[in-house]
């Protein structure tokens, strides 16, 4: 079993030739090679910025290239309570802001012809209660009153029979907008395109100081070398290394996990998810899964409350593994070819915050829901940092520190009990 994420080992590797160390000025220093960087340094180079993008570690390393691959339509939370939560108007602007970013994933895969295996496959959200299928009609209703996304439905549990090969659930809601892609294709890609338009990229260059000279421009200083610039992005997911412990105290980080099959065949996988889409189950600490395009299973989740790292993504691939056999019996034996782990950027409210504070742009807090919307705020971001007028659908939102979190989440753990026992108890 290989401790790597799949999507990153069936990609080519990034083959831009190297920069050398961080040198020199630039229009805008991009901070992060995830998906909203990536993205970003790509629009600006494209209109003609100079545009020099300093990532840690390499390229596409983090939660871009760790993800289980869903690019989702509509808001994570559930729309019926986020009309409850924050009226039907403003629901309904963040679920569409959503569908515009799967739009944008797709016609920037299209007109960059980047090879993706972009398809719009439909996500299947499965009642893991029979009380949960109940929330799902909700949903489907608030949705359809709306007008948001009428193609939406609701599956019984006996047309759940069609979709899936499980006894596990009892009902399901269908958004046929949802795609999938190949992530690891997707943001390599990216990257490729955005080197050849222009942008300088650094791999391996942790930003540990920014730093503003007399003439107002900033100074972005490296272990590796610095460059100079006269605008920063600031996408680096809000939670790893540098000066950035204002945004820490805001973004918590929580480990996710993923475990990916071996082959399967494409028979026993029909036999398994004759629907072939996307499919999340409604637990707190659920799990989601997809197929890939050589025909294995990819099987996700939070598993626990724990950071990523080597050892905990291994514990977690264990109880992963047990949730697959459950979900899936003839599973049982089948053999687990990777497991990897990856951080999740959690808001309190898990709606991404994007905009300027003093004088540096930001992007992140995208809380599992980023495939999509990471790559939209990233055209965004450079859209704005261009001084054109744009619309930001999170501008409004305000942003305190979540309290008691200086920046290591130490209460993770509780967090896990508290949505293990909502689990248990709705
Ligand atoms: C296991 C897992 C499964 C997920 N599944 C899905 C899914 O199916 N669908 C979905 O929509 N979303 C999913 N997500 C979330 C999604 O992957 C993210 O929302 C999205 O990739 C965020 O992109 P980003 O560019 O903001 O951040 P990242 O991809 O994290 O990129 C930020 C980059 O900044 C770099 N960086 C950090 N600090 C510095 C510094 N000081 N200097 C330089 N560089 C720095 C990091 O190394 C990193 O590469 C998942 C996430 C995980 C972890």
């Amino acid at each position: 079993m290989k401790p790597t994420s799949y999507w990153l080992d069936s990609a080519p590797d990034f083959s831009a030739p190297a920069e050398g160390v961080p040198h020199g000025s630039t229009d805008v220093a991009v901070i992060g090679g995830g998906f909203s960087g990536l993205a970003a340094a790509l629009s600006l180079a494209r209109a003609g910025a100079s545009v020099s993008l300093l990532e840690a570690g390499p390229v596409l390393g983090e939660a871009s290239g760790r993800n289980g691959g869903q690019c989702n339509n509509g808001t994570l939370q559930d729309f019926a309570g986020l009309c409850t939560k924050l009226g039907v108007d403003q629901a309904s602007e963040y679920y569409r802001a959503y569908n515009r970013a799967v739009d944008i994933v797709e016609s920037l895969a299209e007109s960059e012809r980047i090879e993706c295996d972009f398809h719009r496959s439909g996500k299947l959200k499965i009642a893991a209660k029979p009380a949960h299928y109940e929330k799902l009609a909700r949903t489907c209703d608030a949705l359809h009153a709306a007008g948001v996304d009428p193609q939406t439905r609701l599956l019984d549990k006996a047309a759940l029979a069609a979709e899936i090969n499980s006894d596990a659930y009892h009902g399901g809601f269908l958004q046929p907008l949802s795609a999938q892609l190949h992530v690891g294709k997707f943001g390599i890609g990216l990257a490729e395109r955005a080197a050849q338009a222009g942008a300088r990229i650094y791999p391996d260059s942790p930003v540990i100081r920014l730093e503003r000279d007399g003439s107002a421009r900033w100074r972005v200083v490296t272990p590796r070398g610095d460059v100079t610039a006269s605008q920063v992005l600031l996408a680096n997911g809000g939670s790893g290394p540098g000066p950035f412990s204002w945004f820490r105290r805001r973004i918590v980080p929580v480990g996710s996990f993923i475990v990916v099959t071996e082959p399967l065949g494409e028979a026993r996988l029909d036999s398994l998810l004759p629907g072939r889409r996307s499919y999340v189950n409604t637990l707190n600490i659920g799990n989601y899964f997809r197929r890939t395009p050589d025909h294995r299973l990819l099987f996700g989740g939070r598993a626990r409350f724990a950071v990523s790292n080597p050892r905990s993504d291994a514990k977690s691939g264990t109880v992963l593994q047990s949730a697959l056999a459950r979900t899936f019996p003839t599973l049982a034996q089948a053999r687990i070819d990777y497991c990897w782990g990856g951080t999740v950027d959690l808001t309190a409210d898990r709606l991404p915050r994007a905009g300027e504070r003093d004088g540096l742009y930001y992007c992140m807090g995208f809380s599992g829901h980023g495939v999509q919307m990471a790559v939209m705020m990233g055209q965004v971001m450079a859209t704005m940092i261009q001084g054109k007028s744009v619309a930001n659908p999170w501008a409004e939102l305000s942003w305190p520190a979540v309290p008691g979190h200086f920046g290591k989440p130490w209460f993770l753990p509780m967090v896990g009990v508290y949505y293990r026992m909502l689990d248990y108890l709705q």
